[in-house]
């Protein structure tokens, strides 16, 4: 069997992992990656399509053909234009999963298959467009699971002969997911999972944004409406890099230079100092909320906190002290956070592709059990809407429920089959129809039909109708089908142009550096004398370094070219 990877596609950082000698490691790649971890960022210019660590960079210099944060979008139709061409948030992530695909093929190979975490969360048009953007990238599914599910894996793994009944807090850059499983025989069994898609990292960011920008406009003349787009990028740089810090550090100091020139023409800028205990008053709501949802997932669990016996930190998010301070009040000394928290979800993917493949052996015999995490229903008559596999059932489940004709003579009946948990039924997710006819006529009431619905592990829902009296049966698998075969081909094709690897061409070489040293160009007349010898120094070492064919040193001093540009305006 061929190699498959795990992968989690976070809306911050990606990561990928493979089973190697029966363990699950990290794949990473300076090029790309800080240590091991891809930021999910994409740059596409005019020939070239810029990933991870160096797409990050080029946010604060390009903003305009960079993008970040896609996962948010994913399972909707917003188009994301660049360069005046129109990209569907599954092309953007199809773009990140192609180059985790071709790190890990550096190391291991040919691959072509890959299990996928998603948030636990995400209903099924996220995961079909999860699952849209994979195939656009070359890969097959093996399977998507839930982000917290695979994060429990990897430490199901190493724990396998424990009982533990484990609650997962995986705050991540945009997102937020509780689910309480338990493990018992090598059974991972998820009891329920709850979570925000709309609550992460970048929140807390935003708060100290805001703080920053208020300081700005208090004590300086600035006109914070008129910054520069790359002034507030360094801003919701600094902001985040503060953010960091506090979770070390009592208190962090924010600088920002350059913000503008003062009537005696000097340069104005702002120090001062942001305390953790600041920090937490301006975000202490965030906090609250994944509190609320903690507590949510527990009573859906039928879990007390008390019972408790585990609690792994996930994402990189967790690593706030307000984080834990909130859960040691519940879970005191129950708290891990020895798993890596960025590395885990992608871990437990690896741990669940090993199984796959058998490069995990059947001994270790780790099953997963996961449960709904929508309400599944039809339409029935004023807007009602008739659950039938509801919110946390485990599965692979079958379920059916059965109807009446609503008029006289009705001969056909029109299953309209929606996800959510609202009561009425325009306020849920629409998933799919179908229709059935040949219903004899009879009065209103007298003519039963059976619906049924079989859900799996992989969000594939079959809905299948029987009416009763004649037994005439019809199915229709409703996977959510957005794209077909022929639109995959299209939108591979457009994200091919490929990434430029550092070759011995002098060209291509010249290609990699043309850009720093263009925006260097740009900026002279900016500069200050030191800045502007320290630039003309860089560029022709560059030079040098380049007809040395020097690989390594190439790209060393284009990070150092691009880190000083970042800080003049
Ligand atoms: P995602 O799952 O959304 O891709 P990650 O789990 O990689 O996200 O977490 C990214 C988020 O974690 C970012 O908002 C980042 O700022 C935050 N983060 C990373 N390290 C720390 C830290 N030491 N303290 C606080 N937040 C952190
Ligand atoms: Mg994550």
């Amino acid at each position: 069997m061929g190699n498959i990877i795990g992968i989690d596609l976070g809306t911050t950082t990606s990561e990928v992992a493979y089973i190697k000698d029966g363990q699950p490691v990290i794949i990473g790649n300076e090029k790309y990656c800080d240590g091991n971890i891809m930021p999910s960022v994409v740059t596409i210019k005019k020939d070239e399509i810029i990933v991870g660590k160096k797409a990050k960079r080029q946010m604060l210099i390009r903003p305009e053909i960079t993008v970040s944060e896609v996962k948010r979008l994913m399972g909707t139709n917003e188009k994301i234009i660049i360069n005046e061409k129109e990209y569907l948030p599954q092309q953007i992530s199809a773009i990140i999963l192609k180059e985790l695909k071709e790190m890990a093929e550096e190391q291991i190979g040919k691959v072509d298959e890959a299990v996928i975490t998603v948030p636990a969360n995400f209903n099924d048009i996220q995961r079909a467009a999860t699952k849209e953007a994979a195939q656009i990238a070359g890969l097959k599914v093996e399977r998507i699971i839930n982000e917290p599910t695979s994060a429990a894996m990897y430490y199901g793994l190493e724990n396998i002969g424990k009982e533990a009944k484990i609650l997962v807090y995986d705050l991540g850059g945009g997102t937020f997911d509780c689910t309480v499983l338990e493990l018992f025989s090598g059974i991972m069994d998820v009891k329920a999972s709850r979570g925000d898609n709309l609550l992460g990292g970048k929140d807390f960011d935003n708060r100290i944004e805001e703080y920053i920008l208020e300081y700005i406009s208090k004590n300086t003349e600035v006109n914070i409406e008129k910054l520069s787009k790359k002034k507030k990028s360094e801003i919701k740089e600094t902001a985040e890099e503060a953010k960091k810090d506090l979770s070390v550090s009592h208190s962090t100091d924010i600088i920002i230079n350059n913000l503008g020139i003062d009537k005696e023409g000097e340069s104005i800028d702002v120090e001062f100092e942001l305390s953790r205990d600041t920090f937490n008053n301006l975000t202490k709501d965030l906090i609250e909320r994944t509190e609320v949802i903690v507590g949510e997932t527990l009573l859906a669990s039928g879990i007390t906190g008390k019972d408790i016996d585990i609690v792994l930190l996930v994402g990189g998010s967790s690593r706030m002290v307000a984080v834990s301070d909130m859960l040691k009040k519940s879970f005191g000394a129950k708290i891990i956070s020895s798993i890596n928290a960025d590395e885990a979800v992608a871990l437990g993917a690896a741990v669940q592709a090993g199984i796959k493949n058998s490069k995990i052996s059947s001994e270790s015999g780790l099953i997963v059990t996961d449960v709904c995490s929508y309400t599944l229903g039809v339409a029935v008559e004023e807007n009602e809407f008739s659950p039938i596999i509801k919110r946390d059932m485990k599965l692979p489940i079958v379920k059916s429920e059965i109807y009446v004709t609503s008029s006289d003579d009705q001969e056909r009946v029109n299953i309209r089959v929606y996800q959510g948990e609202e009561k009425l039924t325009d306020d849920n997710m629409f998933v799919g129809n179908f229709v059935i006819d040949g219903i004899p006529k009879k009065k209103a009431g007298e003519e039963k039909v059976e619906v049924t619905f079989e859900y799996d592990l992989n969000g594939m829902l079959d809905v299948s109708v029987e009416v009763l009296s004649t037994g005439q049966k019809k199915h229709k698998l409703m996977a959510v089908e957005r794209l077909n075969e022929k639109d995959i081909e299209d939108l591979s094709k457009d994200i091919n142009i490929k990434q430029k690897n550092l070759t011995w061409k002098d060209s291509e070489l010249y290609n990699i550096v043309s850009v720093s040293i263009s925006v260097a160009k740009d900026k002279f007349e900016k500069m200050d004398s030191k800045t502007l010898e320290d630039v003309n120094s860089i560029i022709s070492e560059m030079k040098t370094a380049i007809e040395n064919k020097d690989k390594d040193k190439v790209t060393k001093l284009d990070d150092t070219l691009t880190d000083i540009l970042f800080d003049i305006d």
